[in-house]
């Protein structure tokens, strides 16, 4: 055993149940039995794995997990893929992250099997038989590079941020003590596997907590309606477009259905939002379905989580809350100095959850820093104790005629319009103003809502320069592979 987190796993109960997925249940003995197997296989392939990068396809379940431990235990560097990336995508980190190993289930063998060939890189595929015998495992220092995740791509091309497994601990623990996670949770995993929410928040949490981990190999909402009205889990976590998916599939449910899923929330501890910003609208209306007031919480890939709202205690729809324990938020303006509460600065983050670089960008990396603080890019104002997220620096705040607009403060009050489902606010460059306030909206089918009509009714609600100047009706917003709104694909829609 080499590794706090198999440590614990070791030391709890081994025939506790750690997953539940397509493949059957596996208990934490499972999960440590087939993940020496796998690091054995990989250090048959390349006897020191130190700082070797590992890309894995593999859907979300229990061999997605065997085959990320199997790679810390080996001593590599894990580099998860994105099942629904396309062949570009998945080459370009396959690239940007120089692996020497790719894992892949077969049903991804055609599509990674030529990248690996063409770029000489070992390839492995999941079905392949594993080794009896466990070779000596490598011991692992905590300072040694984990993982490399990639950010969304929300506003570019994603980043590769590379984790410690020092990192990771301080990550885990300081949710597991915020949110009182123990060994008697049961979480039901509907994330992606390849982004921090989905490996960090749900799945290391609940393994680092002896937890159990019900993982679906990918997100449908009746499925989850039907596992929600079992009725025994408690705990689940999700982005707000998941949770706009829910309260859809309540809506249509017959009354019985509806009467199971809302007991069934009604049995959970927490439902938690995040990684992005989470609509006032759909936190009340899943209020009203589960009973449960959303906790909502801020964080990004460089920095694990950093701000949340109470687990116990009052919560304020539109905020996130606080610093989260080993993690230390200051706000600052342009020149760096701290802002008071109720003015806007830039969100800065110090701590042990913070990553250690951009892979192989050391001038990113340095730009990102200022005196040991991460420079998030996230604006946001502390209210009465609380953080408000106004956006990213870089697409949410607009400079519009000598103002700085939030682009989320617009769009929260475009969506309490009842003819409103979604819209989306950019600023799109003008030689007038600097930039033109823009709107692209999702309106309610059969809405006969006029655009001067919404005008008018946005006037009465927002300052004039808030106003939208321009607006759209769209089918459907641009969203990435985490269901985030591409700011940079809706302003090129104007
Ligand atoms: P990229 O860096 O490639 O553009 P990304 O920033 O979306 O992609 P992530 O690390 O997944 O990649 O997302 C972090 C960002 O998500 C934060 O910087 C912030 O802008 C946004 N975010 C996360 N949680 C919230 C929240 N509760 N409210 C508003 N925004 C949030
Ligand atoms: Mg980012």
């Amino acid at each position: 055993m080499n590794l706090p987190l198999i440590d614990r796993a070791a030391q709890q109960n081994p025939n506790k149940v750690a997953i539940v997925a397509t493949e059957g249940t596996f208990t934490y003995q499972d999960l440590l039995e087939t993940s020496a197997k796998i690091a054995t296989k990989l250090l048959d392939n390349i006897a020191d794995l130190q700082e070797q990068r590992v890309a894995f396809l593999i859907p979300s379940g229990f061999q997605y997990v065997a085959t990320q431990w199997g790679i810390w235990r080996a001593g590599g560097i894990a580099v998860p893929l994105c099942v629904s990336h396309p062949k570009p995508e998945l080459d370009y980190v396959i690239s940007d992250s120089g692996v020497s190993i790719i894992i892949a289930h077969p049903n991804f063998e055609s599509l990674l099997r030529p990248i690996a060939e063409e770029k000489n890189i070992r390839f492995i595929l999941t079905s392949e038989t594993l080794p009896e015998q466990v070779s000596l495992l490598p011991k692992i220092e905590l300072t040694r590079r984990a993982l490399i995740l990639y950010t969304s791509g929300t506003t570019g091309k994603p980043k590769g941020v590379v984790t410690t497994h020092e990192n990771i601990q301080a990550q885990v623990t300081s949710l597991i003590s915020a949110w009182g996670w123990t060994a008697d949770d049961r979480i039901l995993h509907v994330l992606p596997l390849h982004h921090i929410h989905g490996i960090i928040n749900v799945l290391t949490c609940a393994l680092w907590s002896g937890a159990e981990c019900q993982i679906l190999p990918k997100f449908d909402a009746e499925i989850v309606c039907d596992r929600i009205s079992d009725g025994d889990l408690t705990l689940f976590m999700a982005v707000p477009t998941i949770y706009v998916k829910l309260i859809a599939a309540w809506e249509k449910a017959d009354g019985d259905r509806q009467q199971r899923i809302s007991n069934g929330c009604a049995k959970m501890r927490l439902m938690v939002s995040g990684s992005a910003a989470l609509p006032v609208k759909v936190l009340e209306k899943w209020r009203n379905i589960s009973g449960h007031f959303l906790l909502e919480r801020y964080g990004m890939t460089e920095i694990g989580m950093a701000l949340s709202n109470a687990l116990n205690g009052e919560r304020f729809a539109g905020y996130v809350g606080k610093p989260l324990p080993q993690v230390e938020v200051r706000l600052v303006d342009e020149n760096g100095a701290v802002v008071t509460p109720g003015t806007p600065g830039e969100i800065q983050v110090r701590g042990a959850t913070v990553f250690l670089e951009y892979w192989q960008k050391p001038e990113a990396t340095v730009k990102a820093f200022r005196d040991g603080w991460f420079c998030t890019g996230d604006f946001a104002v502390v209210e009465n104790d609380n953080y408000r997220i106004l956006g990213r620096m870089s697409v949410d705040i607009i400079k519009t005629g000598g103002y700085k607009v939030s682009a989320l403060e617009i769009e929260e009050v475009l969506r309490t319009h009842s003819d409103i489902l979604d819209c989306a606010v950019v600023g799109v460059e003008d030689a007038e103003w600097g930039e033109r306030v823009c709107a692209a909206l999702i309106l309610k089918s059969g809405s006969d809502l006029s655009l001067e009509t919404l005008r008018s009714w946005a006037k009465e609600r927002l300052a004039t320069y808030k106003v939208p100047s321009k607006i759209l009706v769209v089918e459907e917003l641009p969203r990435n592979a985490m269901g985030k709104v591409t700011k940079p694909s809706v302003a090129k829609l104007f």
